[in-house]
């Protein structure tokens, strides 16, 4: 599987756009590519696809992580181009989108083949579990319900092999004791500290990143 950042706070080395919220593109096996939020505006996330050589028609589904603007900014011009993605939000979203099937999520939900929801949690956020060849990979927009609550949700797919994405002011530091990847994105607050305790197992993420698996 592959994993590509298209829209974060922090740049990578392409000189994409930044801004403060989370995107990324999600392609697993032969599945149709899964955009995981949409950032928080949709010129910039259009433009950076475009940088990256993605094709908003080609996209299968567009999972929401929370209802926060800087994870739903860009989604209106993805739906302008793309007429056929399923749509995927958590079940507390009040959401018209007319003529769009929409999946209001509330328990943990197959996307497809390799790519699982958490299910709303705490009645505010979705994340995903992508099962991999080396075990499971989280990935989060926010994190608002918390990352513990979150790898507790996603490990009943398998052993968790790294988390992904926005982490918050998360700092409780030992659950992330025996992971093997730790890319904290967008709005991770501590990740000086991530970076210190787990040198081994760090990533730095920014828009424009792409990781596989
Ligand atoms: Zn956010
Ligand atoms: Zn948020």
């Amino acid at each position: 599987m592959k994993i590509t950042i298209v829209f974060d706070n922090c740049p990578d080395k392409r000189g994409l756009r930044t801004g403060w919220g989370f995107s990324s593109l999600i392609e697993v096996g032969n599945a149709p590519p899964l955009l995981f939020d949409t950032g928080a505006d949709g010129d910039s996330l259009l433009d950076n696809m475009k940088q990256l050589h993605i094709d908003p028609k080609q996209i299968g589904a567009i999972v929401i992580s929370h209802a926060h603007g800087d994870h739903t900014g860009g989604l209106s011009s993805i739906l302008e181009i793309n007429e056929d993605a399923e749509i995927y939000v958590p079940a507390s979203t009040v959401t018209r989108l007319p003529g769009r099937k929409v999946i209001m999520v509330s328990q943990p939900i197959q996307i497809s083949e390799s790519v699982f929801s958490t299910g709303e949690l705490k009645g505010i956020e979705q994340s995903l579990a992508i099962k991999t060849g080396k075990g499971v990979l989280v990935v989060a927009g926010c994190s608002h319900p918390g990352v513990g609550t979150i790898l507790d949700a996603a490990c009943r797919y398998g052993k968790v092999y790294g988390i992904i994405g926005g982490l918050h002011g998360f700092h409780d530091f030992d659950l992330l004791d025996g992971l093997s990847l730790i890319c904290p994105c967008h709005c991770t607050q501590h990740k000086k500290e991530l970076r210190r305790l787990f040198p081994g197992q760090y990533i730095s993420c920014g828009a424009g990143l792409e990781l596989e698996l």
